[in-house]
């Protein structure tokens, strides 16, 4: 770690972020432009989204599998509107062994097309429905604004794909998967996203509807965090989807797809972060609670350490425990990496604790003084399991007041153009491209999504001022 003091948030977020991503080691640059490293410390935050997430997806009935990397390039021309979403982003594969290939094969954006393609074979009766798998792996779009973790090319994910007998249970399970999305985002990560509807122009390539979680990041711009799309019959007919219904007739299944990925990462560090660095939120922290020994003395260092490997011993049965045992640098130095990398809990042990027999605890979310606190070695499990739940809970009351305080309710068009440079404009949009493409094009702000809960009545188009029956939020986005 650089002593380097990290640029203020307030002032550089972008740099902010760059350098909490690098300095905390969660992620590096690779060579290949837009492609990037993850680094053990993200990898193991990764893999705690991934289990939250797995766990969820199970209990919704859902198994894993894995399909191919390589897509023969005539899959993807069957959808129309998807090989028109995805050209621009495809990497191909044209020579293999030495030899060029008769037909190129493309890396995997999303898995539509393969994955419909083998549920064309596998699919033969609606005794067979629904299907409901998810892989976990990794995809390649070739983007050209990348950003850590936010937008890479090359970025690890998960794609649920199911099949279903009726348009109905097809959209059951679209909303049903937009809904763990948002139990995820709130209860593991104390992001309180936002599900809604996505425009029209703003859906997936193939989808018929597409739906969103959209988060607010520290600087009020939007992040869109996960997304879960009902494919209507779109993709059940271009790659003959079919099975025989109670009566014997033969229909096309009703599709969707939902995704989530490591750009969740980027929504974590900028949810919450601060000037120090991360903040994890503690039911995903790759380390809950860090232990720091104070000593000067090689008999201090042998009292001290005695107590921290029983502690760390007791404490590893409930919680994700680290004793930061490293001789070469002082306790200050400590303090300030483990800041950096946002661990909730940091145990200070002294001499004088010892004696005492008692822990001084910080807590990463309340620096300073007013975050720490002096406790009785009673019931200590219990003790740090309240204090990780307090600071998820006062993580997610924080976020959720930063993203109530920056949604506004313009007046009028003037207004909106204003707000959405400090924050998101909540409005009334009639649902015309046009009006979206205008706010776009005077405030580079664009449709985020409409949210399932909607206010009662109607109001006018923010834009035209024609009538309108939904409200939408516009913000500059990520
Ligand atoms: P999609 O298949 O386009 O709906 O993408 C699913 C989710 O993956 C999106 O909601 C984003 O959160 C995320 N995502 C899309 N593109 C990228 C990218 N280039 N890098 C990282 N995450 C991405």
């Amino acid at each position: 770690m650089s002593t380097e003091k990290l640029p203020a948030r307030s002032e550089n977020f972008s740099e902010w972020y760059n350098q909490v991503v690098l300095r905390a080691e969660l992620a590096d640059y690779a060579p290949v432009r837009g492609c990037m490293v993850i680094r053990p410390y993200g990898w193991a935050l990764w893999e705690n989204i991934q289990q939250a997430l797995d766990r969820r997806f199970k209990e919704t009935g859902h198994v894993n599998a894995a399909f191919p990397l390589f897509i023969p390039m005539s899959f993807l021309e069957k959808e129309k509107e998807h090989v028109e979403g995805f050209s621009p982003e495809l990497a191909v594969v044209t020579v293999g062994g030495g030899e060029t290939l008769e037909e190129p094969l493309v890396v995997r954006p999303t898995s539509e097309t393969i994955i419909g393609y083998m549920y064309s074979k596998w699919i033969r009766s609606y005794r067979d429905l629904p299907v409901l798998i998810n892989q976990w792996g990794n995809v390649v779009r070739w983007e050209m604004r990348t950003r850590l973790f936010l937008r890479t090319l090359e970025f690890y994910w998960q794609e649920g794909h199911t099949a279903h007998a009726t348009e109905e249970e097809a959209l059951e399970e679209t909303l049903r998967m937009l809904n763990v999305y948002t139990d995820f985002a709130y209860n593991e990560a104390a992001v309180p996203v936002i599900p809604g509807r996505k425009s029209e122009t703003e859906k997936f390539a193939g989808a018929v509807q597409s739906y969103t979680i959209e988060a607010m990041m520290g600087d009020t711009r939007a992040l869109q965090a996960g997304t879960s799309h009902f494919l209507g019959q779109n993709f059940a007919r271009a790659f003959d989807i079919q099975y025989l219904d109670r009566n014997n007739q033969l229909q096309y299944c009703w599709t969707t797809s939902w995704g989530l990925s490591t750009r969740f990462i980027g929504a974590i560090i900028m949810t919450h972060g601060d000037d120090q660095g991360l903040i994890l939120p503690p039911r995903l922290a790759p380390i809950q609670i860090v232990i720091v020994p104070i000593y000067r003395s090689d008999s201090e260092q042998s009292q001290v350490m005695a107590v921290a490997t029983q502690l760390h011993k007791q404490l590893s049965t409930r919680f994700r425990v680290k004793v930061d045992d490293r001789s070469e640098v002082t306790p200050g130095f400590k303090f300030n990496d483990w800041e950096l990398r946002g661990v909730p809990l940091r145990i200070e042990i002294g001499p004088k604790d010892v004696e005492k027999g008692v822990l001084t605890v910080a807590r990463r979310d309340i620096p300073g003084k007013a975050g720490k606190s002096v406790l009785h070695p009673d019931n200590l499990e219990a003790q740090f399991g309240q204090l990780l739940d307090d600071i998820h809970h006062s993580m997610l009351k924080r976020a959720t007041q930063f993203r109530d305080e920056h949604i506004f309710d313009p007046k009028d068009y003037e207004e909106l153009r204003e707000v959405v440079q400090h924050g998101w404009a909540f409005s009334w949009w009639c649902g015309s491209a046009e009006c979206e493409a205008k706010v776009k094009e005077d405030t580079k702000a664009t449709t985020r999504c409409i949210p399932l809960e909607q206010p009662a009545g109607e109001g006018r188009c923010i834009v035209c001022g024609q009538r309108a029956t939904q409200k939408v939020y516009f913000a500059r986005a990520y």
